[in-house]
């Protein structure tokens, strides 16, 4: 059957046509570790599982890429600013390694959380900066870049079609320029590709470049790591709305001008995970909430958030309330609760049934569409079996873990979890939030969530 995807390029429904029959290359724009990722990041990389499995439900070999930025995203988009990374290292007074090694770890921990498929290869833009100087050389040769006083720059007047994924005239695409500007660059659009280290202070992650010592630009990574791990097979691009205008057109600028070839067909973004009334939840920004502080430190369950997020359209605003999150765990809760009286019995998935789910993922991942058809066939006629093995066919794609048997809550706690509840308590009093926070992931893992409330903790199966 027939994929189609809404392809930012063309602002168009497209169907999928793979570089290589059978296969799908992904490339999803990782996070920057510089501090936890919050659950407007974790809707994007929802969006992207739904897009994985959805391919790998058409029978694509899926082969994804996803990128760590350990480096070189600066606090102003536009190449100005600190450091992300060594503002995230004077914050807690640790290492920019260190800080990059830790946040990864919890980055991971929160895909395993929310059922997220892990990408087939990950990859982190400090582990390839050979490969991003090496573009650099071939952007300059090919007389791309200039230098001013704080980096090589590429030059976007070179480019023809700089607004081809941003439709937006040049002059729409220049007010994105934040207040620091770089008066050397010749046109505003202009974006670094390798940034000098300051001759002033030295800096914990900077190397050594035909240029000089200094980092790479932060749209380089992704460039050099989608050519140099998926090769030929540049299908599909993704990452957040926010990514359009600067990230993503940038990466296109300067790898289709470094290899003359046409860099990725599909373009997809999700949209924002909104707070507050209409606002984007940000990091820069104090709205910001992790899975921790959302989900588990009220005991609702990662994957109540997953079923929320399968309700909503991916290229539709999502906007969060405690409230909505806590329908959607019961939501979830009773759909599980109806799966379980059905019994365990093998059935079948009727065709036409299949049909009509693979037409709504295959509908640009109209996953609220897909969901409400497995609510229709709960209140069909076909048997319980057929309706239990209906159940597992979708959750293939929906991967809401629907058949997790359920547990009563406050049940015999075993040693393990009992000993890190009391470790955890000790951290409490003792105010190591951070201890606290680390041992309450710990308990997750073994299977338990535990809340916090007037009276201490209180833990349940989850
Ligand atoms: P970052 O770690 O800032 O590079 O962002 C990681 C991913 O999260 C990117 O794909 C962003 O586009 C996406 N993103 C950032 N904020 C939000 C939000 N509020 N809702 C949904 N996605 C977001
Ligand atoms: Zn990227």
């Amino acid at each position: 059957m027939d994929l189609y995807f809404y392809n930012t390029l063309h602002k168009a429904k497209e169907k999928f046509e793979p570089i290589v029959p059978g296969q799908a290359g992904v490339y999803t724009c990782g996070p920057t570790v510089y501090n936890f990722a919050h659950i407007g990041n974790l809707r994007t990389y929802l969006f992207e599982d739904f897009l994985v499995r959805t391919l790998a439900y058409n029978g694509y070999q899926v082969k994804r890429v996803m990128n760590i930025t350990d480096v070189g995203h600066l606090s102003g988009d536009m190449d100005m600013g600190e450091d992300k990374m060594e503002q995230g290292a004077t914050r807690e007074g640790r290492t920019a390694w260190e800080i990059a090694a830790y946040y990864t770890d919890a980055f991971r921990e929160d895909l395993q959380a929310l059922n997220i498929v892990a990408p087939d290869i990950w990859c982190k833009a400090t582990d390839n900066i050979a490969e991003q100087i090496a573009l650099v050389k071939s952007l300059e040769e090919k007389g791309f870049v200039y230098r001013t006083a704080d980096g090589l720059y590429f030059d976007t007047s070179k480019f023809p079609e700089y607004n081809r994924l941003s439709h937006l005239p040049l002059e729409e695409l220049k007010e994105g320029a934040r207040i620091e500007k770089n008066l050397d660059k010749k046109n505003p659009t202009d974006f670094a590709v390798w940034k000098f280290s300051p001759a002033a202070s030295k800096r914990q992650m900077e190397w050594d470049s035909p240029w000089g010592i200094g980092f790479p630009g932060w749209h380089l990574e992704c460039s050099a790591m989608s050519l140099k791990y998926l090769g030929k097979q540049l299908d599909i691009h993704c990452g957040g709305i926010d990514h359009i205008n600067v990230h993503h057109t940038n990466e296109i600028a300067q790898s289709e001008a470094a290899t003359g070839e046409k860099f990725f067909n599909y373009w997809l973004h999700g949209a924002f995970l909104n707070i507050a009334g209409g606002k984007k939840m940000a990091k820069s920004e104090d709205n910001f909430l992790t899975l921790d502080r959302a989900l588990l430190s009220k005991g609702i369950d990662p994957l109540a958030y997953r079923f929320a997020a399968l309700q909503v359209h991916y290229r539709k605003p999502m906007e969060y309330s405690e409230d909505s999150l806590r329908q959607a765990e019961q939501g979830w809760q009773s759909l599980r609760r109806q799966l379980a009286l059905l019994g365990d019995g093998f059935g079948r998935v009727d065709d036409a049934v299949r049909l009509e789910f693979q037409q709504a993922i295959n509908d640009d991942l109209n996953m609220p569409q897909a969901l409400a058809l497995l609510f229709k066939v709960l209140k069909s006629d076909l048997s319980a079996e057929d309706k239990r093995a209906t159940a597992q066919d979708f959750d293939k794609v929906f991967g809401l873990d629907l058949f997790r048997p359920l547990t009563e809550q406050n049940v015999d706690i075993p040693e393990n979890v009992a000993a890190l509840l009391s470790e955890r308590q000790q951290a409490r009093t003792a105010k190591d939030w951070l201890k606290s926070d680390i041992l309450r992931q710990a308990i997750y893992e073994a299977g338990y969530l535990v809340e916090d409330g007037p009276e201490g903790q209180s833990v349940k199966s989850r």
